[in-house]
């Protein structure tokens, strides 16, 4: 099984969920490295995959979902356009985005998409068993029983993390996996801009999404005088209809982006064994550093 990490939905997760007392031996906050690492073992054992590859937020917020939708994004961007994260984070990324080369986990980032994107790519590409490891609701559409894809999902934390496959989408949502992202659009999401459709909240999208098959199905029968859309929404629809048509745009991942083949198979030991131990001595994270490697190490039978 081939395990895709969405690299900033783990670190902000370690970043929220240790304490701000762990620090590197110069003062600095660390706590989202050695959390990082830490997850990363946590996930490996529970779940054996076999393939591993984190990717990278190339970009947070590309300016082709911008240019679509004005609002993507916008409350957590700053004035500057770059993504507000919390105190100390930054210096926490470039380690961490430094560790894994160095220990030989594979990483995949293009410059003008998302990490969805990457993640959504990197499956596409493979016919193994997918789990996708992210804290990002866009990525339940990504679930696929038939191909075997499903979501380990961050929201409570990396050891609460819960899998996802179908059965489970519709168990939360209400809709399945491939209706995810017409009920986000309907519903609105504030985090990333989403307005919504006025006077349609979570549960309205849900009967409106099972009953008329998504956007495209409410779309058209919003436009059709015959059907028997109430009234109210057929007008709500219509007035949204610009902003449902780029809305759904925005929210689909991008499955054929241009990343390089990466090789997914499992570090049996640091790439550059010098630059790990600069790296885990210069951020105190030397054992949760050998706790990763001893969870993905090939097991002796
Ligand atoms: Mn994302
Ligand atoms: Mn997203």
């Amino acid at each position: 099984m081939l395990m895709l990490i969405d690299a900033a939905s783990l670190w902000y997760r370690a970043y929220y969920g240790l304490p701000s007392s762990i620090k590197a031996p110069d003062g600095r906050r660390a706590g989202a490295v050695r959390g990082f690492f830490d997850g990363l073992a946590v996930l490996a054992r529970r779940f054996s995959p076999t393939g591993l590859v984190c990717c990278l937020e190339g970009n947070w917020r590309p300016q082709w979902r911008l240019d679509l939708l004005e609002q993507y994004k916008s409350a957590r961007a700053l004035p500057d356009g770059s993504e507000d994260a919390p105190e100390g984070l930054e210096a926490q990324v470039a380690a961490i985005e430094a560790l894994l080369p160095a220990l030989g986990v594979a990483t995949a980032a293009h410059p003008r998409f998302e990490a969805d994107d990457v993640i959504a790519t990197l499956a596409a590409r493979t016919a193994e068993p997918v789990l996708v490891v992210t804290g990002d609701r866009d990525l339940f559409q990504l679930v696929d029983d038939e191909r075997d894809r499903k979501v380990v999902y961050l929201a409570r934390g990396i050891s609460k993390a819960e899998l996802f496959d179908g059965a489970a989408v519709v168990a939360k949502f209400g809709v399945g996996p491939e209706h995810y992202v017409d009920f986000a659009v309907l519903r609105g999401d504030p985090s990333d801009g989403l307005a919504g459709v006025k006077g349609i909240g979570a549960k309205t999208a849900v009967t409106l999404v099972n009953t008329y098959g998504g956007v495209a199905g409410l779309r058209a029968a919003a436009a059709d005088a015959e059907s028997d859309l109430p009234e109210r929404q057929k007008r709500a629809i219509g007035e949204a209809g610009d902003y449902l048509d780029r809305a759904v745009k925005v929210s689909t991942v991008v499955a054929d982006v241009e990343v390089p083949v990466v090789d997914a198979t499992l570090p049996a030991a640091p790439k550059d064994p010098e630059a790990v131990e600069a790296l885990a001595t210069e951020w105190g994270v030397a054992s949760a550093i050998q706790r990763f490697h001893e969870a993905i190490a090939p097991k002796a039978t």
